[in-house]
């Protein structure tokens, strides 16, 4: 049989659910999974495009694509095939062998960032794993120091395994985790007296700061976009002292930003940086980058049983090369636009809640004032019952992550539901 043979027609919009509405027993889900999640009653049923369905075939515009992953939309004919291709061939072989899709996308991700090499593996946090232990491996044997430390920022997030909460510079995430990972120190985002400080402090009497781990964008910290001067001023230092600076672009990478990679709005280049989330569209994998300066790593230093299997490589090549052939970061810079002009709008309408309208591209952040009753929490339940979904970056910030392959109808259509939202409330 051909690949092509089994991709499967996709039946027409207006007839979303191929079955009758089928509601879901959530309390028996409540029963059997562990409650990491404070869930909303909403259960998905199916998507496409930047559209989804719940079981009782309600439709709902999707500005949360699986918290800024699902880079294509929902069933995306790209993906379908590769998908397809890539499991009737071969989904899976051990890195002890050789993975051709893991070095095309490699290659592809080098060619089109400053790094010079890859390591792929399977989450965000993960990701960042590697590049603290590469950070404090090129600290040993490069540097010396024995006791490195990595500084990070307040308000950051970087992920939920012990090393990356203790790197995640917010009390809420570490709460009742405790011992955390030794080697971290906390600087304020966007303040660059407070690195200068920490350097001069860790290192008055032997050098230990080894690098700053930093978001070129803090996502879940309230999508606060990093400031030029900031960032070239770190770069400078990290230079003059030969600490590696790290960018985590797990949220803001992969052309959500409207440029390939956060930091290319900063005008630097980091050292290491990281991504997942949009890199799989939705299919699980993380990377973490690096220039060959830094690639300290030898045989037996970090592994991963999936990370960079056949399946998961090809799917990641090919939202890549969507992105490319589609022209995608030109529709991202233009409908983030369209959207904060449109958000703008509001604000101006309600300023007695709104402060701001602040992102980059497709990452967008509406700000509520401190001293506005209203909560990012509450408006999204207000939007979702007008057809619209979307997700809190914190308790007073509003966020915005669609697709990538947005449509201007559909930013039109999300700021009337956001709209209609305030005028109810
Ligand atoms: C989501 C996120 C992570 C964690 O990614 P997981 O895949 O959930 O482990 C790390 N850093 C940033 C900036 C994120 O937004």
């Amino acid at each position: 049989m051909s690949p092509e043979a089994v991709i499967p027609t996709l039946p027409a919009l207006a007839h979303p659910l191929l079955d009758a509405p089928h509601p879901y027993n959530t309390e028996e889900f409540d029963q059997y999974v562990m409650t990491t999640y404070a869930r909303y009653p909403l259960t998905i049923a199916r998507g496409q495009g930047c559209r989804l369905w719940d079981t009782d075939g309600r439709e709902y515009l999707d500005f949360v694509a699986g918290i800024a992953t699902c880079t294509l939309g929902h069933a995306h004919p790209a993906m379908v095939e590769a998908v397809s291709k890539q499991i009737q061939t071969l989904h899976h072989v051990s890195n002890l062998y050789y993975v051709p899709a893991q070095g095309e996308l490699a290659k592809w991700l080098v060619e089109h960032s400053c790094a010079d090499r890859a390591f792929f593996c399977n989450s965000g946090a993960e990701a960042n794993e590697g590049a603290i232990k590469l950070a404090r491996k090129y600290a040993h044997t490069v540097r010396h120091i024995e006791d490195p430390v990595i500084l990070t920022a307040h308000a950051s997030f970087h992920g939920r395994t012990l090393a990356t909460i203790t790197a995640t510079g917010q009390p809420k995430y570490q709460k009742g985790f405790t011992p955390l990972m030794p080697g971290f120190y906390y600087v304020t985002y966007n303040d660059i007296q407070t690195i200068e400080n920490a350097i001069a402090e860790l290192d008055a009497e032997t050098p230990r700061v080894a690098a700053i781990m930093l978001e070129a964008l803090q996502g879940e910290g309230g999508v606060n976009p990093g400031q030029v001067e900031y960032f070239q001023r770190i770069r400078q230092i990290c230079d003059e002292k030969n600490i590696l600076l790290i960018c985590d672009e797990v949220q803001v990478g992969m052309g959500r930003s409207g440029k390939m990679w956060g930091y290319e709005n900063l005008g630097i280049e980091p050292d290491i940086f990281t991504s997942a989330k949009g890199l799989g569209g939705g299919i699980p994998i993380g990377a973490l980058l690096c220039k060959s300066s830094c690639d300290v790593f030898q045989p037996g230093d970090h592994a991963s049983t999936y990370g960079g299997n056949p399946f998961a490589c090809a799917v990641a090549l090919t939202v890549c090369q969507t992105i490319e052939r589609d022209h995608l970061l030109e529709n991202v810079q233009a409908r983030g636009e369209q959207l904060r002009a449109g958000l703008r709008a509001i604000a101006e309408k309600y300023p007695e809640h709104i402060s701001q309208v602040r992102g980059w591209g497709l990452i967008n952040g509406l700000v509520l004032k401190d001293e506005s009753a209203l909560t990012a929490p509450e408006i999204v339940k207000a939007t979702m019952a007008a057809g619209l979904l979307l997700v809190p970056a914190g308790p007073k910030v509003l966020r915005f992550v669609p697709p990538l392959i947005v449509s201007a109808a559909e930013i039109d259509a999300a700021v009337h539901s956001v709209e209609q939202a305030f005028a109810n409330l």
